[in-house]
């Protein structure tokens, strides 16, 4: 005889599968246990990506004894009696197969106490079978630990992934909950550090705020449901500026409960037609309310997949918030670009003025970088270079002191302004010959050096929102030890918790720059510069967090400026030292001698 029946633990072995495919599935299972058990505190500790172990405990409403005896057993629940109660069911799990998947796969721990009582109980079961039970005590809750995946289902063990990998999709399902339930605290740890810690918070963009990096929390909006709404929405998406390469910023859920549906992630990216190029796509954070007979989660042992009674209804609701909710935060954008651009202008005098101006007539070309076809007629005017010189000196003195009065004059003798070519360099005429100023570089020098030269504090905004940024825990361990050259700087950027920094005050240039890209720069560095010198790699840092202020402080290329703005810009400049080039190297100002306008022209040879 060739059949046999399997027994029905090799059965289960293989049923688990079904459930039980990767790490990510017990943590899901586990987590959806201890908010079925009321829990308002989670912690999750996974090592090499759950590969090793993954342990949950909840402050739940715990389990009896005798419920724990038998809670790892198949069709085991205390959540329906009978299947007639599937279609009011209220909490996640209903099977009462999970744990028994679980337990027939890997060597558990169960540890559980309710409320009132004064011990707890312990069970160890492997293979399915209860090995051991103590009486503990332990706080009321449960902790539910998991060793040894697969350890006697081989196959299958070979089939987990790398534990980036199997990382990754724990930290997906984190998310998922986390944003479903934003009145739980909840905590991720791997292998020793906490990747993750929310407290509780109101609502979906707080939570977002806990779990995503900066770009994506900068640029994510509360969802504007149309009135006309077919569809009970709410939630959150990223605007216009923000995009990425993948699907996985897309978070749906349905009652409450986490589904992965295709459709639904294809009527969000329509919201976003001719504004997202084709490969790019936005986050977003969706929940449905549905009334259950509309909706079929049951089509999928581990109840991830869904199916709508009516697909078309509710892509098109979700489009159409969305689109709803693009224009609105575009038009308010818009507000605010208008208000920015009319209140922009140059940079107040914020600064002592620096007195020992080197003795150069401004903007004349002589440094040896500028090896154009031109060089040649540079070396043709040092009479007229050494002439002007100490005339300039002599007003830069006056500059100091009286700074407004006669600047306009004193200016005019010197050079004037003919244009501004491009929004981006200020031409100007000075004794024959044309000058281009980059306006960006130059900008940068003046306000580098006004940072580095400074005799009293930066001058500082209090926020009255706190920025507030979200780090993974290691960059901010990296970071942490350096904030106080943020705060040297001007910057007051204060830790809260593991993964989160909260920027109080920045220097009145930066006010309106993204503070967050300054912070992963400088993550950056100081990866990059670990190991080096603590004094070179304290004054390289200095430096490169100056230069980078100075950069996203100045005006760009391509903004406009009013005469006066170029006129202070360059009034400015002759003032600053190292004027001849960027904080970064490049050329603030470059010559074009008449004689070679003229050479051009035929005029002269
Ligand atoms: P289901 O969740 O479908 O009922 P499970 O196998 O996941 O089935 O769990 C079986 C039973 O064990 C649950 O119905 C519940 O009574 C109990 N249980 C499991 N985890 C917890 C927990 N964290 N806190 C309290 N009770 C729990
Ligand atoms: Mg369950």
């Amino acid at each position: 005889m060739k059949i046999q029946k399997l027994s029905p633990h090799e059965a289960q072995k293989i049923a688990a599968g079904e459930v039980v495919e990767r790490p990510a599935n017990i943590v899901k299972e586990l987590l959806e246990n201890s908010l079925d058990a009321g829990a308002s505190a989670i912690t999750i500790t996974v090592e090499h990506g759950g590969k090793n172990s993954i342990t949950v405990t909840d402050n739940g409403c715990g389990m009896e004894q005798e419920d724990a005896r038998i809670c790892f057993e198949r069709h085991t629940t205390s959540k329906i009696r009978s299947v007639t109660e599937l279609e009011t069911v209220k909490t996640f799990g209903f099977r009462g197969e999970a744990l028994a998947s679980i337990c027939s796969v890997a060597q558990v721990t169960i540890t559980t106490k309710p409320k009132n009582f004064l011990e707890g109980i312990k069970l160890s079961i492997e293979g399915g079978k209860l090995r051991q039970v103590d009486v503990v005590g332990c706080p009321v809750g449960t902790t539910i630990s998991i060793h040894n995946l697969f350890y006697n289902v081989p196959a299958r063990k070979k089939f987990l992934k790398t534990t980036a990998t199997e990382w990754g999709h724990i930290v997906s399902l984190f998310k998922a909950c986390a944003l479903s339930n934003p009145q739980v605290h909840f905590r991720l740890v791997h292998d020793t550090t906490i990747a993750y810690n929310c407290p509780p918070v109101k609502g979906t963009i707080e939570r977002i705020a806990q779990l995503f990096d900066t770009p994506l929390t900068t640029h994510i909006v509360e969802l504007s449901i149309p009135e006309s709404s077919d569809i009970k929405l709410s939630g959150a998406v990223t605007t216009q500026q923000y995009a990425r390469y993948d699907r996985g910023g897309m978070f749906f859920f349905v009652n409450g409960r986490w589904v992965k549906n295709y459709q639904l992630g294809q009527a969000v990216t329509k919201g976003y037609l001719n504004v997202l190029s084709a490969g790019r796509y936005p986050a977003a954070v969706i929940h449905l309310e549905l009334a259950p007979h509309l909706v079929d989660i049951n089509v999928h042992p581990k109840k991830e997949e869904i199916q709508f009674l009516n697909p078309r209804t509710v892509q098109s609701s979700i489009t159409q918030a969305v689109k709803t909710t693009l224009e609105h935060s575009l038009s308010q954008q818009l507000k605010r670009t208008i208000s920015f651009a009319t209140t922009n202008t140059l940079v107040e005098p914020l600064f002592q003025e620096i007195e020992d101006v080197p003795s150069f007539p401004p903007f004349s070309l002589q440094s040896p970088s500028n090896t154009s076809e031109f060089q040649g007629f540079s070396s043709e005017l040092p009479v007229v270079k050494q002439a002007a010189a100490p005339k300039i000196a002599a007003q830069d003195k006056e500059f100091a002191t009286v700074i407004d009065q006669d600047k306009q004059e004193a200016l005019d003798q010197e050079y004037s302004v003919v244009g501004h070519y491009h929004n981006t360099y200020i031409l100007l005429e000075k004794q024959g010959s044309l000058l281009f100023i980059d306006q960006h570089a130059a900008h940068e020098r003046i306000l580098y050096e006004r940072f580095a030269n400074r005799f009293e504090p930066l001058a500082t905004v209090r926020l009255l929102f706190p920025i507030i940024i979200t780090l993974s825990a290691q960059h901010l361990k990296l970071l942490e030890p350096h904030l106080n050259l943020f705060e040297q700087n001007g910057i007051s950027a204060e830790q809260i918790g593991d993964t989160q920094l909260a920027i109080k005050a920045t220097p009145v240039f930066l006010k309106d720059c993204p503070i967050h890209d300054l912070i992963d720069q400088m993550l950056g560095w100081i990866e990059e510069l670990q190991g080096i010198d603590p004094e070179e790699f304290y004054k390289t840092i200095t430096e490169k967090l100056r230069a980078q202020m100075a950069c996203k402080a100045a005006i760009k290329a391509g903004d406009s400026l009013s005469k006066e703005a170029m006129e202070e810009l360059l009034h400015d400049l002759t003032k600053t030292k190292n004027r001849f080039s960027c904080p970064h190297g490049r050329p603030t100002s470059w010559e074009l001698p008449l004689l070679e306008v003229e050479r051009r022209f035929k005029r002269k040879t």
